[in-house]
């Protein structure tokens, strides 16, 4: 992608209404334009973002058997009078009015799609488990939107259901997506604290949040010091939970830290709420109608974006660990007049791009302007292409991150990224 070319209109200016980094960082690097108070369009830079850490999540969700669907996002409010949630959701549901005055709403989450898709098509247990995921807009209208995308109104969100035989089971369902969820989050480069949850108003059995260390946090974590090192077995049982379910009895004889947290995921083991108010049962080998035990199990897409960026940057902007960022590497040609430049890039740019994504910033800018936007967007490495080094047929290549800058060939450049 040539910059000259690319939709991402960077900024200097502090944005007043913005009160975290992320918020700041988002905004200033082009990712995201405000549309309405909660609501965001997402630019190129955001949308790259957005793909690669859902591309992360379906990658982890296939393996463990998930299937992707994507439900509409306007639902009939006839399905949550069914389930007996559509007064009990309240202010937080949009609800609309289609031209014949039937009653509609945006999805704020989607049990009751998924309950209507699977008691439609599953008949019997021995299609048991079924489990379905989606990448999908949501709408809750917040009392209070702010940060940004971390508390929007309208998120990405990836939500899943599953539907078990017997409780058994659908722990073993909901034990794989635990650990699918932590593979995921450390996949991106977070560090995820799995707390156990309230279940709030869906009501259940087991629950797990999924907090990022950031100390822009909403959530206040007490979590036993050996969590951030055990394997995944071990996690589920080690202590950890969020300040209002904090009890100083159960914590005693245990090393603890106190962490902020963003809650980037949510998961469920709720039974069989849905299965039993909208009659969504399957046929036992008896003939016999069973109700299925259900999860949902979520995960904030935009605000773990925002998450990321929290939890990486420094002064000059993002800086983004390589499995979020929107492009791999970015060229900089610091003088677009100087024929070495010029050729040195476009072999450069040329070479990579068979391979790897690549931002070549050819604009014709400052090269203060050009450095510090590569700084800003936090693309991981930065290939910089000026007059002095050209002249000696190197360019130099920078790490976002430790600022390490190494000097060295065109080819060496190239070999690097492409091997
Ligand atoms: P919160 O306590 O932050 O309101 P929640 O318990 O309402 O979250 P869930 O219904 O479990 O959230 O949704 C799953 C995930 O969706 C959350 O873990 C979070 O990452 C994300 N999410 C929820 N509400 C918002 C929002 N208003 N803006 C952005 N992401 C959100
Ligand atoms: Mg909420």
């Amino acid at each position: 992608m040539l910059f000259s070319n690319f939709f991402a209109p960077t900024s200097k200016e502090i944005p007043a209404e913005a009160k975290i980094v992320s918020h700041r960082l988002m905004l200033r690097s082009g990712m995201i334009s405000r549309t309405a108070s909660g609501i965001y369009s997402w630019l190129p830079l955001g949308v790259r973002v957005l793909d690669k850490i859902s591309k992360i999540i379906c990658e982890e969700q296939d393996k463990i058997g998930a299937n992707r669907v994507c439900f509409s996002t306007i639902q009939p409010a006839d399905l949550w009078i069914e389930s007996g949630r559509y007064d009990a959701y309240g202010k937080e549901m949009l609800r609309l009015k289609d031209r014949k005055d039937g009653d509609f709403l945006y999805s704020p989450t989607n049990e009751e799609q998924a309950t209507d898709v699977f008691r439609r098509y599953v008949k019997s247990y021995r299609e048991l488990p079924t489990f379905l995921y989606q990448i999908n807009w949501k709408f809750r209208d917040e009392i209070r939107p702010r940060f940004g995308v971390m508390r929007g109104r309208e998120f990405l969100m990836k939500d899943g259901y599953s539907f078990d035989a017997d409780f058994e089971s659908a722990k073993r369902t909901y034990e794989k997506v635990f650990k699918s969820y932590m593979t995921i989050f450390r996949r991106i480069g977070l560090t995820p604290v799995p707390v156990r949850a309230d279940s709030g108003a869906i009501g259940g059995n087991m629950s797990h949040e999924f907090q990022i260390l950031a100390d822009s946090g909403e959530s206040t974590l007490y979590y036993e010091k050996k969590l951030l090192s055990a394997s995944d077995d071990e996690l589920m049982n080690l202590f950890a939970v969020s300040e209002e379910k904090y009890d100083p009895a159960s914590a005693v004889g245990k090393e603890l830290s106190v962490s902020k947290g963003i809650e980037a995921g949510h998961i469920f083991c709720f039974g069989t709420k849905y299965s039993k108010s909208m009659n969504a049962f399957v046929l036992n080998e008896k003939g016999e109608k069973i109700f299925p035990e259900m999860g949902s199990y979520g995960i904030g897409i935009s605000r773990l974006a925002a998450a990321v960026i929290e939890a990486f940057h420094d002064d000059r902007g993002i800086i983004w660990p390589e499995a979020a960022a929107p492009f791999d590497v970015t060229v900089l040609n610091l003088n677009t007049k100087n024929e070495r430049c010029v050729n040195a890039t476009s072999e450069i740019y040329k070479a990579l791009s068979s391979g790897k994504e690549v931002l070549c910033d050819d604009r014709d800018i400052s090269v203060g302007e050009k450095l510090a936007d590569a700084d800003l967007i936090g693309i991981p490495h930065q290939i910089i292409i000026g007059p002095q080094k050209a002249a000696v047929g190197t360019v130099e290549l920078k790490n976002r991150r430790t600022g390490e800058i190494r000097e060295m060939s065109s080819d060496e450049v190239i070999g690097r990224f492409l091997n």
